[in-house]
């Protein structure tokens, strides 16, 4: 639990526990900064890391990375300021899991009340006409979405494959906007005709996943200090991928030193699948297959056994937390706060655009903030909680808390301001980030990654976001069959 916010903003007085961090709470980072190129000062409280905030605050920025923060009155010289009055500045929001590409076919009416195994049996033909120029469109539209609800990284969960070259399209639409991305190249490999859930037109042989895989890690990932582009493997559930895919996967994964992903334990449907298919409850099978390791993440995580999560824990498991998407399946949702207790890495995760609907991360944490205290009562977790997993938590799902998920001097300059002066903030004067998370529906003022604002007053400073709209619209008409 992170200790709350007592602070009163009349008085300027910094709160909360001591940090980790051993610089100065209250002053600029020496060397001192001569002029930075990006300058965010008078913040109404500037959220610098879990447990270290700074009302008034400035943070300096050059080279893509956070070079300096402090409180009022010691503001370095810089190019360009925004101006925080009134305003919380927080870390950028992490999305630990993402099918972007679903966005064309966002709240598709055959589909919306059935359950997991029937909604995907519905989509997945439809899916099958995915289309480059559909992948690029989804990924340029959804980045813009994300990055409007303060979203800076996101990984993205690309799963069906009826035509090659998929992932590298929504690498160039993330690298057309300079959007922090973690493409996972997702794989079917288990058709209906190998009693699998999924149609023989979105799956792929074996070897075709693995030798795409080795090319995009080749091609586009980079393990760099602040790399945008990153690339993880990632088969997509137990009941579509074949035992011999998930061996082969994580071997791949340990060769190249690059991330593991799945879902995992997300409906009682799969727990009979992997008893009745591989003798076994999936998180067994996970194990079995060579993946209980801290080089994964899975997405739902929602019924591990206790001795099951204690395994997770104890290996260091990543669980991408996905509220909404589990309350609009309606099956079941995660047991963050005993996962947190035990020290997995929780992350945030809004999951597909037709699961989900939506991909702003500000909802999300909301929905984690309301699903923690509905499950545990009112201890069970704060707006600080959930802002911490939604970005400490999801960094390190990521393997990238040294520096994504705060902004520390050295961090890479990935921040959101959210205005507090809306109609919905009236009154609200005595915790900016309770109030944050409490009130709204909030968007944010302004989002920057690796310093670059890619959101300036609420507006998404995209120059191509007007024509990817347009044809998004079109491709999701034909995907739908539908005229008009
Ligand atoms: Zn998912």
């Amino acid at each position: 639990m992170i200790t709350p916010y007592v602070g009163d903003r009349r008085t300027r007085q910094i709160y909360g526990p001591p940090c980790a961090y051993d610089g100065a709470m209250t002053s600029a980072v020496d060397p001192p900064i001569e002029v930075a190129e990006l300058l965010v000062r008078d913040a109404e409280l500037l959220v610098v890391d879990s447990g270290w905030e700074i009302p008034g605050g400035w943070l300096a920025v050059t080279d893509g990375r956070v070079t300096g923060v402090g409180p009022a009155g010691s503001e370095p010289e810089a190019r360009t300021t925004v101006r925080a009055s009134g305003r919380l500045v927080t870390p950028g929001l992490i999305n630990t899991h993402h099918h972007i590409y679903q966005n064309l076919t966002r709240s598709y009416a055959p589909a919306v009340n059935g359950s997991l195994f029937d909604w995907l049996t519905t989509l997945y033909p439809i899916w099958a006409r995915l289309d480059e120029e559909g992948a690029y469109v989804s990924a340029y539209v959804g980045m813009a979405e994300l990055l409007m609800g303060g979203c800076t990284t996101s990984s993205d969960h690309l799963y069906v494959h009826p035509r090659p070259h998929l992932v590298d399209a929504e690498i160039r639409a993330a690298r057309d906007i300079g959007f922090r991305f973690h493409a996972t190249r997702g794989s079917m490999t288990r058709s209906v005709e190998d009693g699998g859930l999924p149609p023989r037109s979105v799956t792929q042989t074996e070897d075709e996943v693995l030798a795409d895989s080795e090319r995009l890690i080749g091609a586009y990932h980079d393990p760099g200090p602040g790399a945008l582009v990153r690339v993880a493997l990632a088969p997509c559930s137990p009941f579509s991928v074949t035992r011999s895919l998930m061996t082969a996967t994580a071997e791949l994964a340990e060769r190249h030193d690059v991330r593991l992903h799945t879902h995992l334990a997300e409906d009682h449907d799969e727990d009979t699948y992997c008893l009745e298919t591989y003798g076994c409850r999936p998180v067994e099978y996970f194990e079995e297959t060579g993946w209980m390791s801290d080089r994964s993440w899975v997405a739902h995580c929602i019924y591990p056994n206790d001795a099951e999560l204690r395994r997770l824990a104890a290996a260091g498991v990543g669980v991408a937390h996905c509220p909404s998407s589990n309350m609009l399946i309606g099956g079941g949702t995660a047991r963050v706060r005993e996962m947190r207790e035990l020290g997995l890495p929780v992350g945030i995760g809004c999951d597909g655009s037709a699961s989900t609907d939506h991909a702003s991360l500000w909802m999300e944490t909301r929905a984690a903030l309301l699903l923690g205290r509905y499950r545990g009562g009112p201890g069970a977790m704060t707006a600080r909680d959930a802002l911490d997993i939604a970005t400490r938590g999801s960094a390190r799902c990521l393997g990238r808390d040294d520096e994504l998920g705060h902004l520390r001097p050295g961090a890479c300059a990935d921040l959101v301001v959210w205005d507090l002066h809306e109609v919905a903030l009236a009154g609200a004067l005595s915790d900016p980030v309770e109030a944050w998370l409490r009130c709204g529906p909030a968007r944010a003022w302004t989002t920057v990654v690796g310093g670059r604002i890619l959101v300036d007053r609420g507006e998404p400073r995209l120059p191509g976001l007007v024509e990817a709209l347009r044809v998004h619209g079109a491709v999701a008409r034909a995907m739908q069959g539908r005229s008009t």
